[in-house]
C-alpha cells in the first residue's frame, strides 16, 4: 500500500469536486487511502463515503480554522483533525460557529468590495459556496465572474483577498482545538506549519507546546513547503516524537496541484489510525 492522501477538499468547503467526484478520482488517480478534509464541515462525509469506490480506503477528517494567540496579532493556522466523532457535542458547536463566522466574514468581505463599486453580491457567493463552508475562493470566484481578476491566484494579491479586501476570521483557539478533537476521539495533525508563502508561521516552541497538548502529527510534505521546509518539519516532528504526513491539499481546480502529489508514509498513516477512537476508516 503506497498511495496515501490525507489532505482533500470538496465542495463541502472550497473544493470543486463533489464529494462522491472527489473519491472517484482519488480511486481513478491510484490512491489507496485518502482523506476528506473541508475546511470547518463534515458536510461532505456522507456523500464521499456511499460513493466510496471499492479498494479505495476513506479517512473522514476536516481541517479547523485555528488561531495562535501568543503573537500580536494571532496568527492563523489549519488543523487537520481525522476519525472524530462528528456528533460529540463540544466539536461539533465549534464547526458550527466556525462555519457561522465564514459566512459572516465573506459577507463583510463583499460588502467591502460593493462599497467600493465590484458588482458582485452576497446571492452569488453564497451560491457558488452552495450550502457548503463559505471561503474566499467563492468570492475569487465572483471577482473571475466579474471580469476584475482571470484566476484565484489573481484573487489572493494583495490589491483583492489578500489584504485590501481582507477581513480576518474568529477562528478556534489552537489549544482548544486539540484538546476538542482527542475529546472526541480524533488525532490533530498540523497542516503546512511552515508555509511562510502564506504569511506568518508559529514558532517551534508552540509546536512543542501543542505536541505536550496532545498534538499528533506534522504534514511535511506540502507544496507550499519549500525542500529545506520540508527537511525543518521532520526534524522537528523527530525530535518531538509526532509522526509525519505529506498530502496533497487538492482543491480541484481552485488549485493546480494534482492528487496524489505528495503523500503519507504507511507507517504513518497507521499510527494516526491507531490512535483514532472517534469513527473508523471505510473499506
Ligand atoms: P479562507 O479559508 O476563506 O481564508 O480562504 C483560504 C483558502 O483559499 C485556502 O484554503 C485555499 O484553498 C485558498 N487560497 C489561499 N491562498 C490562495 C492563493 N494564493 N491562490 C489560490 N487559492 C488560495
Ligand atoms: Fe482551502
Ligand atoms: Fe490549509
Ligand atoms: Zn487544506
Amino acid at each position: 500500500m503506497t498511495g496515501i492522501d490525507l489532505h482533500c477538499h470538496s465542495t463541502a468547503s472550497d473544493g470543486t469536486f463533489t464529494p462522491a467526484e472527489l473519491v472517484r478520482a482519488g480511486a481513478a488517480a491510484g490512491l489507496d487511502v485518502m482523506a476528506i478534509t473541508d475546511h470547518d464541515t463534515t458536510g461532505g462525509w456522507d456523500e464521499a463515503a456511499a460513493a466510496r469506490p471499492a479498494g479505495l480506503r476513506l479517512v473522514r477528517g476536516a481541517e479547523l480554522s485555528c488561531r495562535w494567540h501568543g503573537a500580536e496579532p494571532a496568527i492563523p493556522l489549519h488543523l487537520l483533525a481525522y476519525l472524530f466523532d462528528p456528533a460529540e457535542p463540544v466539536l461539533a458547536g465549534e464547526l458550527v460557529r466556525l462555519r457561522e463566522d465564514r459566512e459572516q466574514r465573506a459577507e463583510k468581505i463583499v460588502g467591502k468590495l460593493r462599497a467600493d463599486g465590484v458588482p458582485i453580491s452576497w446571492d452569488e457567493v453564497s451560491g457558488y459556496a452552495a450550502g457548503g463552508s463559505v471561503g474566499r475562493p467563492h468570492i475569487a470566484q465572483a471577482l473571475i465572474r466579474a471580469g476584475l481578476v482571470r484566476t484565484t491566484t489573481e484573487a489572493f494579491a494583495s490589491a483583492w483577498l489578500g489584504a485590501r479586501y481582507f477581513v480576518p476570521k474568529s477562528d478556534l483557539d489552537v489549544f482548544d482545538a486539540v484538546r476538542a478533537v482527542r475529546e472526541a476521539g480524533g488525532v490533530a495533525v498540523f497542516a503546512h506549519p511552515r508555509a511562510t508563502v502564506r504569511g506568518r508561521v508559529v514558532p517551534d516552541e508552540l509546536i512543542a507546546e501543542l505536541a505536550r497538548a496532545g498534538l499528533f502529527g506534522l504534514e511535511a510534505d506540502h507544496e507550499d513547503h519549500t525542500p529545506a521546509e520540508r527537511a525543518q518539519v521532520r526534524a522537528l516532528a523527530d525530535r518531538l516524537g509526532l509522526v509525519v504526513t505529506g498530502s496533497s491539499d487538492f482543491h480541484g481546480t481552485h488549485k493546480a496541484v494534482q492528487l496524489g502529489a505528495f503523500t503519507t508514509d504507511p507507517e504513518a498513516y497507521e499510527k494516526i489510525v491507531s490512535a483514532a477512537a472517534g469513527v473508523p476508516v471505510l473499506g
